[in-house]
């Protein structure tokens, strides 16, 4: 099967949290079962700065669009570590700025997002062409490129070249729809009863991303069995009577672990390797990095950590409200993350109260996050809603015990520890508030002081096998059978 994976993020080259996970590793995944995988990304100033070679493999090619004639090249990059193509599409004005989707001067989002972004989906579909490349299946990622499966029913509807294309739109994270002032929808070149009141593309007043995308996709994807479910429910955003009548059509794929990258065996990144056969490792990871970032060695306590966004999503909120209560108990914790920066100052208030016991660190760390998922014993995710989740997955490799709101994806993959029969892998609390996730960090550090049975939690999760071997198969699955059959 030709499939192309269209996405606005790929680690390592660029990410600003789980997209760029997935499509840094499903795309190797998809290959690995015998198709023909190409990746599309934006040429942002940021990969151009990484210095990686590329090969031109379209020079000057255009495309006329509402603002004119806009022209791009496409560049493969030439990556020694990776099997899939990956194609990069340039164009200066779009994407060669100093942030991905917020400008780092204001610190609000680029005004002309819209722009951009259904720009890039337009060069892709405009570059396969040139290239004479048809793909079996255009597998979309998120808003950034929801208007492909837009533009293909309704400017590209007669076009034959896609005739045979089928498209699949993963979502992943329904909060972000990609929603735009409607006077600008003109800038789109799409047809205009898309944006009349409850159009396919109208929500709210505003023009809709998302919702393009979901309305005109072949079939739609969520990250776990249970958000599927919550999106047509409460967790929908908006769009839970449009998902609901989509039901037929979609469907919950959990994401998988890409263990080259998170695996305490082999990080590079980490103080010490360990593995089950051999924890001792995890010691050295906890008193290192306790030591680097200046807190006090006390093998006793347990360490919490904790990698995040910093948004009202993550429920950094319910560590606020309970900071009283958490930090008056034996516990140690880490904190990275980046965001809202009222959260920012707050947590930065709460660590300089309880200099012993919390660090906070308000950047974008690749290194600092394996480092926290290494040292830690606790990885603490009080998320309101998580459509997947990836820390908690990572965690388990590393023996870190996952402490979470049983919600989406988390409901999906942590399972509460019973000490009787020494089944599960971690803790859950089912009330979004703040005793109710104390309670459960309760549980988890009494556990902590029985090391038995914490050796044998921790082990639980780090036996578990989250690789993508079987949610690509769920993908190959799926494509396959619209390939064959389902309808345009
Ligand atoms: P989301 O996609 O909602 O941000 P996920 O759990 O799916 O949440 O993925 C988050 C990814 O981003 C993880 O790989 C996590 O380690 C990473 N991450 C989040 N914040 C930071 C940060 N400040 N520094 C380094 N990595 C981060």
């Amino acid at each position: 099967m030709k499939i192309l994976i269209a996405g606005s993020e790929m680690s390592p080259l660029v990410k600003t949290g789980g997209l760029g996970d997935v499509l840094g590793s499903l795309p190797e995944a998809l290959h690995k079962l015998g198709n023909d995988v190409r990746m599309f990304l934006p040429y942002y100033r940021t990969i151009n700065k990484l210095k990686h070679k590329t090969q031109t493999i379209l020079s000057e090619a255009s495309l006329r669009l509402p603002s004119g004639t806009i022209e791009y090249q496409v560049e493969l990059l030439l990556n020694k570590n990776s099997s899939v193509g990956q194609f990069l599409i340039v164009n200066d004005i779009y994407f060669g700025r100093e942030g991905i989707y917020f400008d780092p001067a204001t610190n609000s989002e680029y005004s002309d997002n819209d722009e951009r972004y259904a720009f890039f989906c337009r060069a892709i579909l405009d570059s396969v062409q040139r290239q004479n490349w048809q793909p079996d299946i255009i597998h979309v990622n998120d808003w950034h490129t929801s208007l492909i499966p837009v533009y293909l029913k309704t400017n590209e509807k007669k076009n034959k070249f896609f005739e045979a294309t089928r498209t699949v739109l993963t979502i992943h994270n329904m909060a972000y729809q990609g929603r735009f002032d409607k006077e600008r929808f003109e800038l789109l070149g799409l047809p205009h009863e898309l944006i009349k009141v409850s159009g396919a593309m109208e929500g709210s007043g505003q023009t809709n991303f998302l919702k393009g995308g979901i309305s005109f996709s072949d079939k739609i994807v969520t990250v776990s069995q249970t958000y599927a479910k919550e999106i047509q429910n409460d967790q929908g955003c908006g769009l839970e009577s449009l998902l609901k009548k989509r039901a037929n059509d979609l469907c919950g794929i959990i994401n998988g672990v890409d263990y080259s990258v998170w695996d305490p065996a082999k990080d590079k990144h980490i103080f010490a390797n360990y593995q089950i056969s051999n924890l001792s490792g995890k010691k050295v990871n906890k008193i290192e990095l306790l030591n680097e970032i200046g807190l006090p060695v006390r093998n006793q306590v347990p360490l919490i950590g904790l990698v995040t966004r910093l948004v009202e999503q993550k429920g950094i909120g319910l560590i606020l409200q309970s900071a009283q209560k958490l930090f008056e108990s034996d516990i140690q914790m880490v904190v990275l993350g980046t965001g809202d920066k009222k959260l920012e100052q707050e947590l930065a208030a709460l660590a300089s109260k309880y200099p012993d016991k919390l660090k906070a660190f308000f950047e974008f760390n690749e290194v600092l996050a394996h480092q926290i998922e290494a040292a830690s014993d606790i990885f603490l995710m009080p998320s309101l809603f998580e459509p997947c989740g990836l820390n908690q997955m990572y965690s388990f490799k590393y023996g870190t015990v996952p402490v979470v709101h049983k919600v989406g994806g988390l409901a999906d993959t942590v399972t509460e520890f019973d000490p009787e029969t020494g089944e599960g892998n971690g803790f859950l609390f089912d009330k979004f508030d703040s005793d109710s996730m104390l309670a459960a960090l309760n549980r988890a550090t009494l556990l902590y002081q029985k090391k038995r049975s914490w050796t044998k939690l921790m082990k639980n999760g780090m036996k578990l096998d989250l690789s993508w071997n079987k949610s690509a198969r769920s993908y190959h699955d799926l494509f396959i059978n619209l390939v064959n059959g389902g309808d345009k």
